[in-house]
């Protein structure tokens, strides 16, 4: 299992602007590259393969000091692996007959990840050493790797007020799956954060309404400040950091969360999540009248539910309790306790079921139907539809 285990970087201003440009040379060649596949697409109808692209580079480090100081294999990792991906993802949903859009240029500052494998960089004492030629990087880390195992690879991520590196550490084989006895299927949503199939439901973590007032305030200030001014740059530090904030106490409520769900059950089915979809209709509650607030707290949970499902399956899988992904499209017209479908709009807060007489929230209702679909899928029963055993 690789983890990922988070490292402060202590604040070195000259260090920090030479990785801003070894970020810089890595973007600029992102494009390029991307350039030079996109002509080839479009013109011969040809697709560049990574190891054209490679040689490419070779050449490009030959020719060029800046990219010859940069590690190879880096640079490699960071620029061509990643747009080698973008493209993979582009021809398979091509393949599928959808109509994705094409890998798209990156700005600079959406170009915020280096990534190592093994080599180019090593770790002497409390230091972090990047062998870029020449001039090397250094930080000093402010925390220690809490992992113990062998790490497989780094990544630099620069965050909104300082810089990070997650060490991708290989914690160990999955430990054998357990049986599970109380398992339980999970509905998250905009009105409750989630309710479970035995009727428990967690809330919104409380901090989401003041962050909220306080982003939009911060997102005001921009905005009523000059273009390019100095004060404008302050105020856009001030909002990063109320962004970072949010992010730092979402990311604590849903570790707390996924802790205490992991005590308390011992199997888990959640809903395949298709966030698009789910901001749009189903979950949408009726009574938010505020369209920005609105707006702001789905953007901040979107990505919450995300990580809810990927932090769980995480958890779940070290500790060896199953995990299923089930498809969610009925889970909440379903009657839980017949099956009939029983129409509901999103006003309809409570499942009222004419055949079997079954009563209760409509969300437990659908938890209920998420656990039985992966109970199901978990068995083996071939007759679930959509639902699959995930291995994140
Ligand atoms: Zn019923």
């Amino acid at each position: 299992m690789i983890r990922a285990c988070k490292v402060k970087l202590g604040r070195a201003p000259k260090q920090e602007a030479k990785l801003r440009r070894v970020l810089g040379l890595c973007c600029a060649l992102y494009n390029a590259a991307l350039q030079q596949r996109r002509e080839a697409w479009q013109r011969q109808r040809v697709s560049l393969s990574f190891y054209e692209q490679c040689k490419e580079l070779t050449q490009l480090r030959s020719d060029d000091d800046d990219y010859r100081n940069l590690p190879a294999q880096m640079t490699r990792v960071t620029v061509l692996h990643r747009l080698d991906k973008a493209f993979h993802g582009f021809f398979r949903r091509v393949k599928r007959g959808e109509k994705p859009g094409f890998p798209r240029f990156r700005s600079w500052e959406r170009f915020d990840t280096l990534t190592f494998t093994t080599q180019d960089w090593h770790i002497d004492g409390k230091k972090l050493v990047l062998n870029v030629r020449k001039d090397p990087i250094v930080f000093q880390m402010r925390n220690t790797i809490y992992r113990e195992g062998e790490i497989k690879g780094l990544r630099i991520v620069r965050g909104a007020t300082r810089w990070w590196a997650h060490f991708l550490v290989d914690i160990g084989p999955a430990p054998t799956l357990k049986k599970s006895s109380t398992g339980v299927g999970i509905d998250v949503g905009l009105r409750t954060f989630a309710t479970m199939s035995d009727g428990t439901q967690i809330e919104h973590p409380r901090f989401l309404r003041k962050s909220i007032d306080k982003l939009r305030e911060s997102g005001q200030s921009v905005s009523h400040k000059r273009k390019g001014s100095r004060n404008r740059g302050k105020a856009k530090l001030v909002l990063a950091r109320a962004h970072e904030k949010i992010a730092n106490r979402r990311r604590n409520f849903i570790h707390q969360t996924v802790a205490t769900l992991v005590k308390r059950y011992d199997g888990f089915a959640v809903e395949k999540l298709n966030v698009q979809e789910m901001s749009s209709t189903e979950h949408e509650p009726d009574e938010m009248t505020k369209k920005g607030a609105r707006g702001l707290r789905r953007g901040i949970m979107d990505s919450g539910w995300t990580m809810f499902g990927t932090h769980l399956a995480a958890k779940a899988e070290e500790a060896g309790l199953p995990f299923v992904r089930v498809n969610p499209r009925g889970t909440s017209q379903r009657c839980s306790g017949c099956g009939s479908v029983v129409r509901k709009t999103l006003r309809d807060r409570t499942h009222y079921c004419a055949a079997c007489g079954l009563v209760m929230d409509r969300d437990e209702n659908a938890a209920r139907n998420i656990y039985d679909l992966g109970r199901r899928s978990a068995t083996g029963d071939a007759r679930v539809e959509g639902a699959e055993v995930s291995s994140e």
